[in-house]
C-alpha cells in the first residue's frame, strides 16, 4: 500500500501567496511611479471662481479678471491704502457645507506668471469648514491654511501640502482654541491664490493657468497597512490550511483503514468457510476424512485414553437406492447423519467415511462406554421413521485405541468388528478386543450369532 504523502499546504494557498506578492509589488511600484490622482483648478475644468480685492475691508486695489487661451488673468492695480492691500484669485470648490477632502493629497502645484513692481510672490490659502466655528454666510469663519511664495520666471511651482500652516492671524482674531487650531485641509469648501503680503504698489498681473493638488488614490500608509493585513492573513492561513489538509488526510486514512479491516474481515469469514468446505461432506455436514485430520491436527487431545473410534455402517443401503432411487438414498444418508448426531456428545466427531461407513470417534470414552453408546444408536436408527417409509438398519464395528496402537489401527479394527457384525447378520454392535471377546447384549461380540 502505497503510503500517505506528508501533510502540504494546498496548491490554492501556494497560489494566493503568489498572487498577494504579485499584487505586492505591483502595488508598490504603481505607487510610486503612477497612481495619480490630480484635481486641478482651471479655466480649462470650468471651475466656479472670482477675483477679488482689498475694497471690501477699507482698500483701494481693484482687480478685474480676464480670460482667453486656458490662462486665467488677473489684472491688480495694488494701492497702499491700508495695511495688507491684495488682491485674489478665489475658487470655489465645495458644495455648502461639503469641500474638498485633500488630507490624502501630497502637494500643490501651482502653473502661473507674474509681472508688476517690487516682489513676486504668491499666497495659497486652503479654506477648510468646520463645523464647530465655520458658517456659510462668513467666508472669514473658514480656517485659513496658507503658504506664500516666490513665483518663479519660468516652469511650475511644486508645494508639498505639509508645509502648509493655519494662518497665525487667523488664529489670533477667531480666538479658535488651542487643540482646534492645527492645521486641517479635509473639507476644503475654497481655495484662494492672493498677491503677497508685501506688494509695491502699482499694476500687477498674474497669469494662472491652473492649480493642481496631487495625490495618490491611496495614500502609502494607508497601503502599507492594507498590504500588511494582507500578509498577515496570509500567514494565519498556512498553518490553518495545513490543519485543514492534515484533518482531511487523516479522515482519508481512517475510513482507508475501516475499509481495509472490512475487506479482512470478509475475507477471514471467506477462508473459515472454504475449510470448513474442505472439513465437511456437502452432503451429511458430518466430517470427511480430510475434516478428522484437521480436528486431530488442532485438537490432540481427541487421542488420549480411554478413546474409542465406532464404525457404522447403514444395512442394505443398496437396496434403498435401487428401490427408492439415488436421491432418496441421498435423504437416508443425511437423516442417518442427523440422528447419530442427535445422539452423541458434542465433544464426539462424526466422520463420513465412505459412501454410507460413519466413524464415531469418542473421545475420553472406554470400549464399553463406546458400546453402550453404538447399541443406543443402533435402538434409535432402528425406531426411526424413515423418509423412504421403510425400516432402516445399521451394524457397528467398535474398537479402543490401545498403548499400541495409533488411530489408524484403531479404526481398522473397528471395521474388522464391523465386518464381523455384518458377518454375523446384520443390526448389530461388534467390539473388537483383541484379547478377551466380549459379548454385548447377549447378542454383540466377534462371534455374535446374528439376530
Ligand atoms: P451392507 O449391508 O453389506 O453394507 O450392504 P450395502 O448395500 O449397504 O453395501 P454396499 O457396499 O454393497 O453398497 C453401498 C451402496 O451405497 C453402493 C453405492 O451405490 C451406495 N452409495 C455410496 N455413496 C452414496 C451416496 O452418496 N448416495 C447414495 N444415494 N448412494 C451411495
Ligand atoms: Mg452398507
Ligand atoms: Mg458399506
Amino acid at each position: 500500500m502505497r503510503p500517505d504523502p506528508a501533510p502540504h499546504v494546498p496548491a490554492f494557498m501556494r497560489y494566493v501567496t503568489g498572487a498577494l506578492l504579485a499584487a505586492t509589488i505591483g502595488l508598490l511600484t504603481w505607487h510610486h511611479y503612477g497612481m495619480e490622482r490630480v484635481i486641478e483648478l482651471s479655466d480649462r475644468k470650468k471651475t466656479p471662481l472670482e477675483v477679488s480685492d482689498d475694497r471690501g475691508s477699507g482698500g483701494g486695489s481693484v482687480a478685474t479678471l480676464e480670460r482667453g487661451g486656458g490662462v486665467l488673468r488677473m489684472r491688480c492695480q495694488l494701492t497702499h491704502k491700508i495695511d495688507w492691500p491684495h488682491c485674489k484669485y478665489m475658487f470655489f470648490v465645495g458644495q455648502g457645507t461639503k469641500g474638498l477632502d485633500l488630507s490624502e493629497f501630497d502637494s500643490v502645484s501651482i502653473d502661473a506668471r507674474y509681472s508688476g513692481p517690487g516682489r513676486h510672490a504668491l499666497r495659497v490659502m486652503l479654506l477648510n469648514f468646520e463645523p464647530n466655528f465655520s458658517t456659510l454666510d462668513d467666508w472669514m469663519s473658514l480656517k485659513v491654511n496658507e503658504l506664500e511664495f516666490t513665483v518663479p520666471t519660468q516652469g511650475v511651482t511644486q508645494i508639498p501640502l505639509n508645509v502648509f500652516h493655519t494662518a497665525t492671524w487667523w488664529v489670533d482674531w477667531k480666538k479658535v482654541p488651542l487643540e482646534e487650531s492645527g492645521m486641517r485641509i479635509d473639507n476644503v469648501t475654497r481655495v484662494e491664490l492672493h498677491t503677497g503680503a508685501t506688494g509695491d504698489a502699482g499694476e500687477h498681473v498674474v497669469e494662472l493657468r491652473a492649480l493642481r493638488f496631487h495625490g495618490k488614490w491611496i495614500s502609502q500608509g494607508r497601503l502599507y497597512m492594507l498590504l500588511m493585513g494582507a500578509w498577515i492573513l496570509c500567514a494565519a492561513g498556512w498553518p490553518l490550511m495545513a490543519s485543514l489538509q492534515l484533518r482531511r488526510q487523516l479522515r482519508h486514512s481512517s475510513k482507508r483503514l475501516s475499509l481495509l479491516s472490512e475487506v479482512n474481515r470478509a475475507l477471514q469469514l471467506e477462508a473459515r468457510e472454504l475449510v470448513e468446505q474442505v472439513n465437511t461432506d456437502p452432503l451429511t455436514g458430518a466430517l470427511n476424512r480430510q475434516g478428522l485430520r484437521a480436528a486431530l491436527m488442532s485438537t490432540p487431545a481427541i487421542l488420549a485414553a480411554p478413546m474409542s473410534v465406532v464404525f457404522a455402517d447403514i444395512d442394505h443401503f443398496k437396496h434403498i437406492n435401487d428401490e427408492h432411487g439415488h436421491d432418496a438414498g441421498d435423504a437416508v444418508l443425511r437423516q442417518f447423519a442427523a440422528v447419530i448426531t442427535a445422539g452423541i456428545r458434542s465433544s464426539d466427531k462424526l466422520v463420513r467415511w465412505g459412501g454410507e461407513e460413519f466413524l464415531i470417534i469418542c473421545s475420553g470414552t472406554g470400549a464399553e462406554q463406546a458400546r453402550v453408546l453404538a447399541e443406543k444408536l443402533r435402538v434409535g436408527l432402528k425406531n426411526t421413521r424413515w423418509s423412504t417409509g421403510h425400516g432402516i438398519t445399521a451394524s457397528f464395528g467398535v474398537a479402543e485405541l490401545t498403548p499400541n496402537d495409533d488411530i489408524g489401527d484403531a479404526i481398522k479394527r473397528a471395521d474388522e468388528a464391523l465386518y464381523v457384525a455384518k458377518d454375523s447378520g446384520r443390526d448389530r454392535v461388534v467390539v473388537d478386543l483383541p484379547a478377551v471377546d466380549l459379548l454385548t447384549d447377549g447378542k454383540a461380540g466377534k462371534a455374535a450369532e446374528p439376530r
